[in-house]
């Protein structure tokens, strides 16, 4: 049968996949030599995605209650229910909840009805909880929420530098593509993790750091290096506004006591940074997943701004998403906290955004971010959610008040390839979603770059593309404008926009693809927008001059004596998210095979528990059960667990009951890491 070239279902690396279909819902699975993310890699996950397309467990039908319904009678009852919704209580009662794991065309559609249409900004994604704060972080230091990197400068810089990242098990082609630079130029390698993961255990230097404490750390080193003049003196004065107190001297002995290291690692550092100028800097979850989560990637940039290490091959803050379609989804504006194709809420950009849409009404400002979205459902203050491809009554930090929300609101939809996930069960309607393998649209990964996801398997059941179920239910409220045959009408559309009265202050234009035929998106070659140095022309702000951005260390206050540790969460190698895919490959389930609190040996012999046995984890918000494993990869004090158990796997190891609903101030995203807990034998 016809190989098909396709991109991951999974990480924001966004690997190319050549399936080949051999016989019922079965298939090939290898790596596209041709993708400049991959060069025809694949991680152990990617590999085995063959054997996660089988219909075990899927959702086939419309489902009201719990019987099987027709699509006209549950899309009848969604556009109902939401337009009696908003007529009682207005278009800010009513909320959207979408996910990384949405294609770019569903993101779009879902984004244009609820802001220009419904006319409300709530509309968030689980990306909050993944990536919001390196988005508000290159809001405020570049005018524009873009990467300044590509995976090409990996290759090209002397020193990278990972913060908050297991990239060895979160971003595996990316990192054989870091150990192949070490090994071609001898590029050098800090990691930088409270935990010795496998990314840290081979590198140059591994600084296991307190918890939250990186803005002291990179201040820190920002001081030093204008200490010993390594600042770039002519790039900050011809790019860069440098706010006025913002040089603050940071004694490395400080430095080393907020982070609990020695001060001769430290001075390694500094020294390792200092001799090689071509440097990326690249962070994840670590660095996002926290109260100061902004300040913490604004601290990367400002190091980078302020030292020339920018926009040159080899250099610069290198944000990785988690999700596939993360990035996608903050292109069309799928986040409460930006209008459309990364413009702000402003008259003006509303103006535009509605002519665009020839829309009746426009939304006001910035909608519910997560944690606020679900709060308010909790409150009674929003009636009715469409919730699509994702499961946020595990995902939610305190996981049991986003359980008490959906239980509280009215109406509830969730779009989903899945029948029984803990989020359906609070329900009224579920509408059944294409899966991986058989979607058509595009994702964009963390280079920016755009790829197609294309289908190679018949949609199974009534099983439909999420786009056009949001699409009909536009049209059933009365809505004009949402007459789309197919995915590349609404990626012309949305090409369209990107373009839409862009004088150049923008860098996300892909109005050269307007005019795409229906042919030319079929084959689609993917493609980097903004290229590899995507301001050159200045930065996206109205002087063209990108920003320094003031940050302070702030720990994390709680004294209390019942939650004498902290919770650090994460991935496992070869699992994703809840496991609803991942779980159905014998193989993938082989690495970890049940959820464990990872504890140092010391500290588990001063608890008195047992390496091995049972322990419950208690933290402010909940507690669950987990296998105790003693790792001297861990600080003391401090516990890891995983993200992935849910109900539907397992009575214990629920880590999203753990942490709590704080979350950066300037971001929204909550702070899952770092959270105060305990752990007693079970
Ligand atoms: Fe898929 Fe990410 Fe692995 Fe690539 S690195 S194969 S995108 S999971």
């Amino acid at each position: 049968m016809t190989a098909v070239r396709t991109t991951c279902a999974y990480c924001g690396v966004g690997c190319g996949v050549i399936a080949t279909p051999t016989g019922n819902r079965t298939a090939t699975i290898a790596g596209d030599p041709d993708h400049p993310a991959n060069f025809g890699k694949l991680c152990s996950k990617g590999t085995h995605l063959g054997e996660t397309i089988g219909l075990e467990g899927r959702l086939l039908y419309p489902m009201i209650g719990s019987e099987r319904a027709g699509w006209h009678e549950a899309l009848d009852l969604v556009a109902s229910r939401f337009a009696a919704t908003i007529a009682e209580y207005g278009p800010e009662s009513v909320a959207f909840y979408a996910s990384g794991q949405m294609l770019t065309e569903d993101y779009y559609v879902a984004n244009k009805l609820m802001k220009g249409f419904i006319g409300t900004a709530n509309i968030d994604t689980n990306s909050r909880l993944c990536m919001a704060s390196a988005v508000a972080a290159h809001v405020r230091a570049f005018g524009e929420d873009v990467v300044p990197c590509s995976y090409n400068d990996l290759d090209a810089a002397d020193l990278i530098v990972l913060v908050g990242s297991n990239t060895a098990w979160c971003h595996p082609i990316v990192w054989q593509r870091i150990e192949a630079a070490r090994v071609a130029r001898g590029t050098k390698l800090v990691v930088i993790d409270p935990r010795r993961t496998e990314t840290a255990a081979g590198a140059d230097l591994h600084l296991a750091i307190a918890p939250d404490s990186d803005v002291a750390l990179f201040a820190g080193l920002l001081s030093e290096m204008r200490s010993i003049w390594r600042l770039d003196g002519r790039y900050l004065a011809d790019h860069v506004t440098v706010p006025e107190g913002f040089w603050k001297g940071l004694p490395a002995t400080d430095v080393a006591r907020i982070c609990d290291i020695e001060t001769t690692d430290l001075q390694t550092f500094y020294d390792l940074f200092a001799d090689h100028p071509r440097t990326v800097t690249l962070f994840s979850q670590g660095v996002n997943q926290s109260i100061s989560g902004t300040d913490k990637a604004n601290a990367i940039i400002n190091l980078h701004l302020a030292t020339g290490r920018i926009g040159k091959p080899g250099a610069g803050p290198f944000s990785i998403t988690g999700q596939p379609n993360a990035m996608g989804g903050r292109e069309v504006g799928g986040l409460a906290s930006m209008l459309a194709v990364h413009m702000g809420f402003s008259d003006a950009e509303r103006d535009r955004a509605q002519r665009f849409w020839q829309s009746p009404t426009i939304c006001t400002g910035p909608g519910l971010k997560a944690v606020d979205m679900f709060d308010a459902m909790a409150r009674g203050r929003i009636k009715a959610v469409w919730i699509m491809a994702t499961n946020p009554a595990v995902s939610m930090p305190d996981a049991r008040m986003a359980r008490v929300a959906l239980a509280n609101c009215p109406f509830v939809v969730v779009s989903d390839c899945v029948a029984e996930t803990d989020t359906g069960r609070y329900a009224q309607v579920k509408l059944p979603a294409l899966a991986w393998g058989e979607k058509e649209g595009t994702v964009t990964n963390s280079e920016r770059c755009i790829s197609r996801q294309r289908g190679f398997m018949a949609p199974p059941g009534d099983a439909r593309a999420d786009w056009w179920a949001i699409a009909e239910v536009a049209k059933r409220m009365g809505f004009t404008g949402f007459d789309y045959p197919d995915a590349a009408s609404i990626f012309r559309e949305f090409a369209a926009q990107t373009g839409f009265e862009n004088d150049g202050a923008r860098v996300l234009d892909i109005s050269g693809k307007v005019a795409i035929g229906d042919a030319e998106y079929a084959s689609m070659a993917p493609f980097q927008w903004g290229g590899t140095s995507p301001f050159a022309n200045g930065y996206a702000t109205p002087d063209g001059k990108a920003r320094l951005v003031s940050v302070d260390h702030v720990s994390r206050v709680d004294g209390s004596r019942a939650f004498p540790l902290r919770l650090n969460t994460g991935r496992y190698r070869d699992q994703w998210h809840s496991m609803t895919r991942t779980g159905l490959s014998p193989k993938l389930s082989q690495h970890r095979r049940e959820p464990l609190v990872e504890i140092h040996p010391e500290t588990i012999q001063r608890l008195r528990l047992s390496d091995g046995g049972l322990a419950r984890v208690e933290t402010a918000q909940g507690s669950s059960i987990f296998r105790v494993a003693g790792m001297v990869e861990q600080r003391r004090r401090e516990l890891f667990i995983p993200i992935h158990w849910t109900d539907q796997t397992s009575a214990g190891g629920r880590a999203g009951l753990l942490p709590g609903q704080d979350r950066d101030p300037v971001s929204g995203q909550p702070g899952f890491k770092n959270t105060p807990a305990t752990v007693s034998a079970y």
